[in-house]
């Protein structure tokens, strides 16, 4: 790396004249920025080629984690930071008259997921590398990525993300080690003399698969591992041939266009399938180049294929990568000649897989006919896997006819992907001790009785690295001086704060840098969105995606309430809060859209009215982001995590709130549980009902929302405004869709059930902030008691229980 500051300045002079041919004074900002990234990258290079050969040499095994999603956002500053350079760097580029800060700003955010779901992928990804495990990513380079949101009278409004119009400095193309995939055409059979059956696929469509590697860069470490992203590209001979026969060049740039479509656009529906002939390629697309990869990699070591399962870990995200599965059999049975009870041995050691949500609508299924015409061999494989299976299932419960449809493969005309990939792999895990419960005992019950050893539960967690060490350098600099730079490799080690709990003068410093945050990040929100916000008030957060399950809807009500509550008594006490939302809402999901036209409403109406600006402001944030998490989330003070109880998997947005000291407010659901556990009943606040008061509401069948709504005073008010004429509604219909769900059809997500509850914890958060040091001492338990959800400690428990990887232990 740069010995020193003057070695670093001159180097970055040089890449800036050598590759880019600008000079600092004729640069813009983005030369700067690509200029660095790409000098980082190339001091990453020699890491990243000592790394793989050390893994080849000693024949390490390797985790690869196969996500649909991987929700990255910028890797300057984490680069840097994990490299040791950050502070170098930055005093350097200060020297120069630049500033780091702006320049991260250039780099487009690799938004290649929705939400949790993808940046769990990421985080993995830091902590693997951070710990010394060799771990890669494999996904899909998408040409666009999460869409870009832009609010428009209020409402929302899509724009493609093209975020590859920049540069992305930290990829490597390596067509050499690009892949076939195939789909569509036929499969035939033929018996050799020895009686053994081999398959013929002819007639198929041939997709090249050229991967795109980026470097994972561990911590202060010599350890770099890959994440490999797809793109699909015509495959050359095809295209020729294709280009020949029909003898003109336009079928030929349809058909390459058709092609390349499958690495276009990350579908943006975060938890509903849309049965889409698309996605079914795209996942097939991933799991095939990158099973081939796999195997092609193994083949390399020489050692026999039944010792695969100690050389590879294949993980699937959640069961979009769920044909893994049959892949794998596919190329062992078809490609290397192993029959079927050891291809199936070797698969299923192998494979491992995560749940990450209990909502029905979220449950994989394809149907049959799709799945047989695009991926004829894969589907004949999934049925000789469901044939068995259910006749394994019939051994063990003769007779009993209703288990085995419940819990076969292939039923009612759908392959259900979940059921695949349960019976496929190893392990099978929930994301948080509830959901993991919920999964054993509720959702997947009859599988948990058939496969008692398969389940088990790996609580989520964030990097502490991005998610405190980068995005909150005031507090992470505090924390080292006060108890020394341990927790940085053992973040449990944070709970060593707590012997700071009665020191007035750490409490005032804690304070001090959530305000200076508070100010900074109030500076941001004049200058991007022109909204005046007090950093004297409460910032009340609530950033995720929009679903009628997180209650954005419960939060907003609750400010109507206030509202009302303020203009029928202008003298009500009342401590000033800025309430921040940031949320995308799937592009077809209406009533996720008309939360967000509410919430924006609410916004309007509530501003520009002085009888109640100095006490509430609104403001919602477009295009939520991972950039823009990282500046909101060190400036927060209350946490929203609202979701009705039992259905957050986990979440994991409340566990970077807590790192950084802000409390939640939130329900008994998810990870929520445990943070309680951890700190405790008076640094949280907790409300509304538990998943044990939910299903006692459905097995009796007993909730009725509009007899809250005719007994409730306030809550009538409200709603009716959303309908009748008022500030908010404004005589006209748009927010009847919400009154319909909420009083009409009974309210699916006890949104008025838990409002009173709701309206109680933050009456008692506004009282508790008053008082100075009790509230900072709230959030140092907070900071103190986070370090169990570092993903670094998620990812000793994936290594030690699921994948059986150890540290590979210093590289040189
Ligand atoms: C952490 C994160 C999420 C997940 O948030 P939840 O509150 O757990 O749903 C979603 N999007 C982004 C950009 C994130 O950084």
């Amino acid at each position: 790396m740069f010995s020193s500051k003057e070695e670093f300045k001159a180097a970055f002079k040089e890449q800036l004249e050598d590759r880019y041919g600008r000079t600092l004074e004729t640069a813009s900002e983005y030369d700067t920025y690509r200029a660095l990234g790409t000098l980082i990258q190339e001091k990453i290079n020699n890491k990243w080629l000592h790394t793989q050969q050390h893994y080849k040499r000693n024949k390490t095994k390797q985790v690869f984690y196969f996500s649909m999603e991987f929700l990255m956002g910028r890797l300057l500053g984490n680069n840097l930071l994990n490299m040791d350079v950050l502070t170098l760097v930055e005093e350097g580029l200060d020297e120069l008259g630049l500033s780091l800060s702006g320049l991260e700003e250039k780099e487009s955010d690799a938004g290649l997921g929705n939400g949790g779901l993808g940046r769990l992928a990421a985080c993995f990804l830091d902590s693997l590398a951070s710990l010394e495990m060799a771990g890669h990513g494999y996904g899909l380079r998408y040409k666009y990525g999460m869409f870009d949101q832009h609010i428009i009278d209020g409402k929302q409004v899509e724009f493609p993300d093209y975020w590859l119009s920049k540069d992305f400095v930290w990829e490597v193309r390596r067509p050499d080690e690009a892949i076939e995939v195939r789909f569509g055409g036929q499969v035939s059979s033929t018996r050799d003399k020895e009686g053994k059956l081999h398959f013929k696929y002819e007639h198929y469509e041939p997709i090249q698969a050229v991967p795109y590697d980026v470097p994972i860069v561990g911590y202060k470490n010599e350890t770099v591992n890959t994440l490999r992203l797809w793109s699909a590209e015509p495959s050359v001979g095809d295209t020729m041939s294709r280009a020949e026969k029909e003898g003109e060049f336009g079928h030929f740039l349809g058909h390459k266009r058709s092609l390349e479509s499958i690495s276009d656009f990350l579908y943006p529906d975060d938890s509903t399938e849309d049965g889409k002939r698309l996605r079914l390629k795209q996942e097939y697309f991933l799991v095939s180049a990158g099973v081939q990869s796999v195997v092609r990699y193994f083949e390399k070591l020489g050692v026999p294929w039944s010792s695969f399962p100690e050389k590879a870990a294949l993980h699937i995200n959640d069961t979009h990568p769920a044909l893994v599965i049959p892949e794998l059999m596919r190329i062992l049975m078809d490609e290397k000649g192993i029959g079927w009870e050891e291809a199936w041995e070797i698969t299923r050691s192998s494979v491992s897989y995560t749940n990450h949500t209990t909502l029905s609508e979220a449950l994989e299924s394809w149907p049959v006919g799709l799945v047989r015409s695009l991926l004829p061999r894969i589907f004949m494989i999934i049925n000789e896997i469901n044939e068995r299976f259910c006749q394994e299932l019939w051994s063990t419960y003769p007779g009993d006819f209703d288990r085995i449809a419940d819990l076969a493969i292939v039923a009612d005309g759908q392959v259900k992907m979940a059921h695949l990939s349960i019976v496929g792999s190893h392990s099978i895990n929930g994301v948080a001790k509830l959901h993991t419960e919920i999964l054993k005992h509720r959702e997947m019950k009859r599988f948990f009785h058939t496969f008692p050893d398969r389940f088990n539960n790996k609580t989520n967690g964030i990097t502490h690295r991005r998610w405190l060490m980068h995005s909150n350098r005031k507090l992470a600099s505090l924390i080292t001086e006060t108890i020394g730079d341990t927790w940085i490799h053992e973040p449990q080690q944070l709970s060593r704060l707590m012997s700071r709990k009665d020191d007035l003068s750490f409490l005032d410093q804690l304070h001090d840098i959530k305000h200076q945050n508070k100010v900074e990040f109030a500076e941001w929100v004049q200058q991007t969105q022109g909204i005046t916000v007090n950093p004297h008030s409460i910032f009340d957060v609530q950033i995720k995606r929009l679903h009628g399950y997180k209650r954005q809807l419960l939060n907003a009500l609750h400010i109507m309430h206030l509202y009302n509550e303020l203009k029928a008594d202008p003298a009500m006490e009342m401590v000033p809060r800025t309430f921040f939302f940031g949320a995308k809402a799937a592009p077809g999901y209406h009533f996720a859209k008309t939360v967000i036209q509410l919430i924006n409403r609410i916004a309007e109406v509530v501003n520009n009215d002085p009888a109640v600006n100095d006490y509430i402001k609104v403001v919602f944030l477009p295009n939520y982001s991972v950039s823009m998490a990282e500046k909101i989330i060190p400036a927060t003070n209350i946490s929203e995590q609202i979701s009705m109880a039992t259905k957050e998997a986990s979440g994991t947005g409340n566990m970077k709130f807590m790192m950084n000291g802000a409390v939640t407010v939130g329900t008994m659901d998810g990870a929520n549980v445990e943070i309680h556990d951890h700190v405790g009943d008076d640094n949280i606040y907790i409300f509304g009902l538990t998943s044990e008061e939910i299903w006692e509401y459905y097995n009796q069948g007993s909730y009725s929302s509009s007899s809250i709504y005719h007994n409730d005073e306030r809550i009538r008010h409200i709603l009716d405004e959303l309908i009748h004429y008022s500030p908010f509604s404004k005589g006209e219909t748009e927010f009847q869709a919400i009154y319909d769900a909420l009083v009409t059809y009974n309210d699916e997500y006890f949104v008025l059930k838990d409002f009173p509850d709701y309206l109680l914890a933050q009456k008692k958060v506004s009282q508790d902030y008053q008082r100075k040091r009790q509230w900072n001492l709230k959030s140092l338990v907070n900071i103190a008691q986070s370090g169990v959800f570092s993903s670094d400690r998620t990812i000793q428990e994936y290594a030690e229980e699921i994948w059986k990887i150890n540290r590979v232990g210093a590289l040189k």
